[in-house]
């Protein structure tokens, strides 16, 4: 493990590239390039053979290949489905929490594939945004707007001009920015209900969180509870009918902490997954109604396997620079320092890396800290007061603690760079807008919310989302 882990530098000179980068295709621009030299007739004539062989080969492969775009696909040619019942569009959108990209395969997930099958889905899954964490990316999938706009930084962290503390429980407005989704239909006239979802309870705009359609967290609400809901709401008058719903489920990231992505409690969490999407499908067919219904199923990260050797321990830092508890205001994956106003911010993170890279500090080499202006641009993590200023990076499945400790557990972490694929999750879309059995390349999820705009009709709000994106994934409106 240490060995297949020491093959690859933890980090390359200079930042690796923006996911999306890497998906892109490289555009072989042939305007403007140089001329090809001249050659003798025979040598042409050779050329010219093995052009064609080429060209047959190719369109041959273009054939066998699957038929996965690997570009940004232009708008699908087809207009969308008409709906039967519905009178308006809607939208159920479902977050499976800690559902990495790839868990679809772990087991035989029927309900989930007939979605994709017939569906939508990103080729290698949803990218989250920085830092891969459960509040700040179900708010990025809400608001369209990275942690730094959203100010959900953290799933909890201080305020550092009042000192208060926001955790998974706050629900006070002060903390929400942006505009989600629920906000964006209710200022609009459209009625939303939310069935569990970071930010929902938060009174905002038209929306003041109303019993009959916002349900206040509690985890020990049964699966099933959350998907009948759901579907009571579709019995409703057509004027009480929310078009745009969320529904959310725990699972498989509970289980991902505490036993890694690779046992066997993630694949049976992952069939029960399937099953609440197979109770949901169940009960919208029942109504009549399965295939005027826009569904959407997320995740908001991934999860890597966590293990005994993978740890850094702060305090062997302590030949460079001691670093006292309370500065370290996030430990693991995501180190989140704030030292005392009168220390140099540069000095403590030169100081630090100092030690890391002297080979004296356990796995150093692995961690690497930053000014938050330092980070890479890719992770939009610096333009807000409430990051810290001081960032660590671990790779992939390193963990940081303050000390050494008798503890030897393995486990399930997220909360990394969010260019590991392993942080990955799911985009899968079923309905009368989604092209069935489409595949499109994957993208960052702050470009939900305008897709999810664009399906209601709503004006979206600024967001970091591209306009431009909604007609890449949807089919035209009728
Ligand atoms: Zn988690």
């Amino acid at each position: 493990m240490a060995a297949a882990a020491a093959a690859a530098p933890p980090f390359a000179a200079g930042d690796s590239p923006p996911p999306t980068a890497l998906l892109l295709p490289r555009t072989t621009t042939t305007a403007g390039a140089a001329p090809a030299p001249r050659r003798s007739s025979a040598s042409s004539r050779l050329h010219l053979l093995l052009t064609a062989a080429l060209a047959v080969a190719t369109s041959y492969l273009l054939l066998i290949l699957p038929r996965t775009p690997l570009s940004a696909a232009p708008a699908p040619a087809a207009a969308a489905r008409a709906q039967v019942k519905l009178e308006k569009p809607v939208v159920i959108l479902i977050s499976s929490d800690g559902f990495r990209f790839g868990y679809q395969h772990k087991a035989a997930t029927p309900h989930i594939h007939r979605l994709i099958g017939n569906g939508t889905s990103a080729a290698t899954g949803l990218i989250p945004v920085f830092p891969t964490l459960t509040f700040p990316n179900h708010y990025s999938i809400a608001t369209g707007l990275y942690p730094s706009s959203h100010g959900i930084i953290n799933n909890y962290f201080p305020d550092p001009i009042s000192g208060d503390y926001f955790t998974m429980s706050s629900h006070e407005p002060k903390w929400w920015l942006g505009q989600p989704l629920w906000v964006t239909a209710a200022d609009q006239g459209i009625q939303a209900a939310t069935y569990f979802w970071p930010g929902s309870e938060v009174k905002k705009g038209s929306w003041d969180c109303p019993d009959k359609y916002c349900r206040h967290y509690n985890g020990s609400v049964p699966f099933e509870e959350r998907v009948d809901a759901i579907l009571g709401y579709f019995d409703l008058p057509s004027d009480e009918m929310p078009q745009f719903l969320t529904l959310y489920f725990e699972d498989p990231d509970h289980q991902g902490h505490q036993v890694g992505p690779d046992d066997p409690a993630i694949t049976e969490a992952v069939v029960r997954i399937d099953e609440m999407i197979g109770r949901l499908i169940a009960g919208l067919e029942e109504r009549g109604v399965f295939e005027d219904v826009n569904v959407i199923l997320v995740g908001d990260h991934g999860m890597v396997g966590t293990c005994d050797k993978k740890l850094v321990f702060l305090d062997e830092l302590a030949p460079w620079i001691k670093l006292e508890e309370d500065w370290v205001l996030s430990m693991t994956p995501l180190l989140a320092i704030r030292p005392p106003d009168d220390m140099s911010l540069p000095d403590v993170v030169a100081k630090m890396n100092e030690g890391l890279g002297s080979g004296k500090v356990e796995n150093g080499e692995y961690l690497r800290m930053y000014l938050k202006e330092d980070l890479p641009s890719r992770l939009h993590y610096a333009d807000s007061y409430r990051i810290p200023p001081i960032i660590g990076l671990p790779e992939e499945g390193y963990k940081v603690e303050m000390k050494r400790s008798d503890k030897n557990e393995c486990g399930g972490a997220h909360g990394y760079d969010n260019a590991f694929f392993s942080m990955r999750t799911i985009f899968i879309a079923h309905g009368p807008r989604f092209e069935g059995g489409r595949v499109v390349p994957s993208f960052e999820n702050v470009e939900i919310y305008n897709v999810i705009a664009s399906i209601l009709n709503l004006e979206p709000a600024p967001n970091n989302g591209s306009s431009s994106f909604p007609d890449t994934i949807l089919l035209p409106s009728e």
